[in-house]
């Protein structure tokens, strides 16, 4: 669907959310202005809450008035909750297909992370599971292996990074930060530090400004920016030297120093055909400034791949391609462990 399509479909009238209003609901629910109209027995159905909440009488929850938007006179709750993350929720209650796992259009950091915050609101732990689950599996991986798969598959960019054009997943770390913010649920905590590292990236004037709420706000009034507390902003502008001198440390493997060779390669008394490939493999390192980033977990191996069969004359022998790879990986791996101390999340938030 386009997105002009999709708006028209949430165009509202008066703030009546059409694909959220069931002729056959029986109660309305009002967040931000937005109405509902809904049904007790599916929200009771995913959620305690919502049961034990439509238990008590309702008429001190809202006034009850029968109004060109409440013709039937139903019962009228007014949720504290943010408009457009109650959207979210409802969708992805009603709406088999909203949140599938193969739909692009269902998933987002600020739609998943929207139905986390509100799914462990009101107890409704499959769409909490699902959502983290979701959110843990591709955009923030929680071990380095899990890294180590996602970085194989197509490129993701953090949005707003001057390389956002090349996204396939826009990674929106915000939303994820602030919400782990506010739930502390181990789930969320577990996926932070890779949330900042992506959030480290972005531009200064998204870390300052934050990102706008983008998907349906459009229609629906204007939701204003996600905004990271200034504290958080303050530890991403904080890291980016550290994550430069990280990725130094990583490439530092490309580097001319015999450490970098194979034992038996290294201890070659006289100028070794590797030490001479070596030296080649520094210069071209320095040349692709593989250093100069804030991007110390991104692997160089098809770098260094690319460099070994396209400078067959400098080729270093197989024993020293292997001991620099694994230095490579052992580097990265490194830089993956110390993110909850370089981002200082021990005692976050
Ligand atoms: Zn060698």
């Amino acid at each position: 669907m386009s997105a002009e399509a999709r708006a028209a479909t949430y165009r509202t009238t008066d703030w009546l959310v059409k694909p959220l209003w069931f002729d056959d609901g029986n109660v309305i629910l009002v967040a931000d202005g937005l109405h509902f109209r809904v049904h007790k027995s599916m929200l009771s159905m995913h959620s305690p809450v919502f049961r034990d909440m439509f238990k008590l009488p309702q008429s001190d929850t809202g006034k009850k008035s029968a109004s060109e938007f409440n013709p039937d006179n139903l019962d009228v709750v007014r949720m504290p909750d943010n408009g457009y993350q109650f959207i979210y929720l409802l969708k992805a209650i009603y709406e088999r297909s909203f949140f599938q796992a193969n739909k692009a259009v269902g998933f987002s950091d600020e739609i998943a992370t929207s139905i986390i915050v509100l799914a462990d609101k009101y107890d409704m732990q499959d769409l909490y599971r699902e959502a983290t689950h979701r959110l843990s599996g591709l955009p923030y991986p929680t071990t380095f292996a899990a890294f180590e798969v996602r970085q194989a598959r197509p490129h993701t960019t953090p949005a707003h990074s001057p390389k956002a054009r090349r996204v396939n997943i826009t990674l929106e770390p915000f939303f994820l930060i602030n919400a782990a913010r506010r739930l502390q649920t181990r789930e969320l905590l577990k996926m932070l530090p890779i949330a900042f590292y992506f959030a480290t990236s972005m531009t200064t004037e998204a870390l300052t400004d934050g990102v706008a709420r983008k998907v349906l706000h459009k229609t629906l009034g204007d939701y204003g920016r996600e905004v990271l507390d200034p504290e958080d902003t303050r530890r991403c502008i904080e890291a980016k030297p550290k994550l430069v001198k990280a990725s130094q440390d990583a490439t530092r493997c490309f580097s001319l120093d015999t450490a970098n060779l194979s034992p038996a390669c290294a201890a070659k008394q006289r100028r070794s055909p590797c030490l001479v490939a070596l030296e080649r493999l520094s210069q071209a390192a320095a040349g692709a400034d593989l250093a100069n980033n804030t991007s110390p977990l991104k692997s160089r191996e098809g770098w260094f791949d690319k460099r070994c069969t396209d400078a067959p004359m400098n080729k270093l022998c197989k024993d020293c391609q292997a001991h620099i790879k694994r230095l490579h990986k052992e580097a990265r791996e490194k830089v993956w462990n110390d993110l909850k101390k370089l981002y200082d999340l021990e005692a976050w938030p």
